[in-house]
């Protein structure tokens, strides 16, 4: 259909350098919705005035030619590709009305198909400008040091190692990471968080937040064109290719039902007239009236209308669906699934305990294992050095480092090979635990602790940590049962007892502990085959096998991580878990919404069509094109309340 080519086309062109050209559709197919209003209007006035005929006809020809320019484009367009769209019914519908000297119907036709096609282009447009809207919150020049002195460039012009300068109230103009200063920023347009995160050095910071407080220096990581920002603009402008299930069906239902309609229409101009004796111009009139109010063109809209405005209404919110399909599946999740650490819990687990063997004093151990854990991204890294950083222990990277998923790392330190991880990662590698560290390593997980050893030569000892629920994941599980999930999971690599502590905590239906990455892909699946579709809730960075595994992947806290916008079918940019009952909720109603339109189109249809066919009733043209195109608008407004929808 032709509004939506024209939506994808106007998405592709988003490139804010390079200016669009003079004449575009935009601009000028509303002028030729006016061209044709006041041609029809000529024309009615010179047939009142006793003008001559071929003057007339002129004015007609003009009225035709304004209103059915980009319906004879479109129709054209999708022949060459030997498909049947309602652009092509409409034109032969209008053509046809013409044929039996019903010019003013014909060109009410065009005139009310054209202004629908401009007004819901122009209601789509709303969906897509809620999204592009975010890019206006970036400065477009930001301040930056050069040495002694400060200058104004350009954001387009920063090159990563640049270091800008924010002053208290200023937006943050590209990503990058703080080298001096700290301060509060507010990331409601990257992450939807309402409540500023401090930012301290060291953090990162993203376009088109803004700095509250503090003044900042930031070191440049990444040009303007690859920010957050404009990679969350991407994505969903890209989902809107990813068309849901719905849409495809109707896409298919549209070719076969195109056809049937000028089956019936060419059976209504031969058939009469050959059975009874009716005039044959009053017969192809009423055809043609058939052919238009049967045109299915609010129920091709149906569909679009609505996943385009949740899918805005969720970015808004920093919840990136990731296509129309994943949006439509958000709405029938029965289970969900959630990883323990850094989505459950904060992720920022204070260190405890620290035993040693006789061999090294506690801040060595520390020193030691802060050092190797220096390269890896999990949460229980980053809390290891921030607790060296603390004792003010100075960290070295390992020469050498690799990450063993759900189990730890094994890296080089000084020439020597170090494990630190699960009890499991050393006993893999055929290291036998000291009995009296197994006795500390039970004691602290009763006490709902994290274990790490820590191994080089010979097993050094012990770190306990302590991770705490979010605060949110109590209502978490109330929220998911209410819009209707079964069953909420917790899938850790973490150990039973720590696992039970958080489970606790939190309410949840069930968990399974001691889960390596490929346990929690087969769990996965079995709860897939038990319940249906299935959502994993993961960090996205050592959980990819699961979340590719499940239904639904579900990507949190992704604001700066890569890894985690390409996985996930879901993305959600802050870690605040109320977004996760909020998307569900959102996807029912987009899918109620997107029943009810089709419902509605159906009937029009329906009522419609027996008006015309009906001898009693013998609906005129143009009373079927306002029905037609009425029922259209309305089903795009319907769709665009999405847009606005909030979960109670
Ligand atoms: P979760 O499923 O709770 O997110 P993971 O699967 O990420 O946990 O990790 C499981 C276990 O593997 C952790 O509890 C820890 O014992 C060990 N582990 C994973 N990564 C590391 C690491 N970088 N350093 C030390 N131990 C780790
Ligand atoms: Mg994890």
């Amino acid at each position: 259909m032709s509004l939506i080519s024209t939506a994808s086309a106007q998405a592709t062109q988003s490139n804010p350098t390079e200016s669009p050209p003079f004449i575009t559709r935009e601009r000028l197919e509303p002028l030729l919705v006016v061209i044709t209003a006041f041609a029809i209007g000529t024309s009615l006035a010179l047939e009142a005035s006793g003008a001559s005929e071929g003057l007339i006809l002129v004015v007609n020809i003009i009225s035709y030619l304004a209103g059915g320019y980009y319906g004879v484009i479109e129709g054209l367009h999708s022949l060459k590709h030997r498909e049947i769209n309602v652009d092509l019914l409409m034109v032969l519908a209008a053509g046809g009305a013409a044929l039996v000297n019903q010019w003013h119907e014909g060109a009410i036709l065009l005139f009310l198909f054209s202004l629908s096609n401009v007004l819901q282009a122009y209601a789509l447009d709303r969906s897509r400008r809620a999204i592009q809207s975010l890019l206006d919150l970036r400065p477009d020049t930001a301040t930056v040091r050069r040495g002694d002195t400060t200058i104004t460039l350009a954001v387009d012009a920063l090159k990563p190692g640049d270091v800008v300068v924010l002053q208290p109230g200023e937006l943050v103009p590209i990503d990058g990471r703080v080298i001096k200063g700290s301060g509060t920023v507010n990331q409601a347009s990257i992450t939807g968080e309402s409540i500023p995160v401090l930012k301290q050095v060291g953090d990162d910071v993203f376009a088109a937040t803004l700095n509250e407080h503090g003044a900042l220096d930031i070191e440049v990581t990444r040009p303007a064109s690859e920010s957050t920002l404009s990679r969350i603009i991407k994505l969903v402008e890209e989902a809107q290719d990813n068309r849901a299930e719905t849409q495809r069906f109707l896409d298919t239902f549209e070719q076969y039902y195109a056809m049937i309609v000028i089956a019936a229409t060419l059976l209504l101009i031969a058939l009469p007239p050959i059975l009874t004796n009716v005039n044959f111009s009053d017969n192809f009139y009423r055809a043609m009236v058939v052919l238009v109010v049967a045109s299915p063109c609010a129920l091709i809209i149906s569909t679009p209308a609505s996943i385009l405005s949740a899918i805005a209404n969720g970015a808004r919110r920093g919840i990136l669906f990731k296509g129309g399909a994943h949006l439509e599946t958000m709405a029938q999740i029965k289970v969900v699934a959630l990883d323990k650490t850094g989505t459950l819990t904060t992720g920022e687990p204070g260190v405890t305990d620290i035993i040693t063997t006789s061999s090294l004093d506690e801040d060595s151990l520390l020193q030691l294992v802060a050092s190797v854990e220096s390269r890896s991204e999990h949460p229980l890294a980053q809390s290891i050095v921030r607790a060296a950083h603390k004792r003010q222990l100075t960290i070295e990277e390992p020469s050498e480092f690799k990450a063993i998923p759900g189990r730890g790392l094994e890296a080089i330190y000084h020439g020597q090979r170090v494990l630190v991880g699960s009890r499991h990662l050393l006993e893999n590698d055929g290291i036998a635990i000291p009995d009296e560290l197994y006795k500390q390593q039970v004691t602290l997980e009763d006490q709902g602790k994290t274990v790490l050893y820590a191994w080089r030569d010979h097993v050094l000892g012990l770190i306990g940590m302590a991770d705490t629920a979010r605060p949110e994941a109590v209502a978490l599980v109330a929220d998911l049962h209410k819009v209707g999930v079964e069953k909420v999971v917790m899938l850790t690599g973490d150990n039973a007892r720590a696992a039970a502590s958080i489970a606790q905590a939190t309410g949840i239906d069930e968990y399974c502990a001691d889960l390596l990455p490929e346990n929690k892909v087969e769990k996965l699946k079995e709860l897939r085959d038990k319940y249906g579709a299935v959502a994993m809730v993961g960090d996205g960075v050592n959980d990819a096998p699961a979340l590719a595994t499940a239904t639904i992947g579900i990507a949190m806290g992704a604001a700066g991580t890569d890894v985690a916008l390409e996985t996930a079918d879901v993305v959600l940019m802050s870690s605040e878990l109320n977004k996760i009952p909020y998307a569900i909720a959102l996807s029912k109603r987009a899918q109620r919404v997107v029943w009810q339109n089709i419902a509605f189109s159906l009937s029009v249809i329906v009522v419609l069509v027996t008006a015309a066919l009906l001898p009693i009733i013998e609906l005129p043209l143009p009373i079927g094109v306002v029905g037609h195109e009425g029922s259209t608008l309305i089903v795009v407004a319907n769709g665009l309340r999405l847009l606005v929808f909030k979960p109670n």
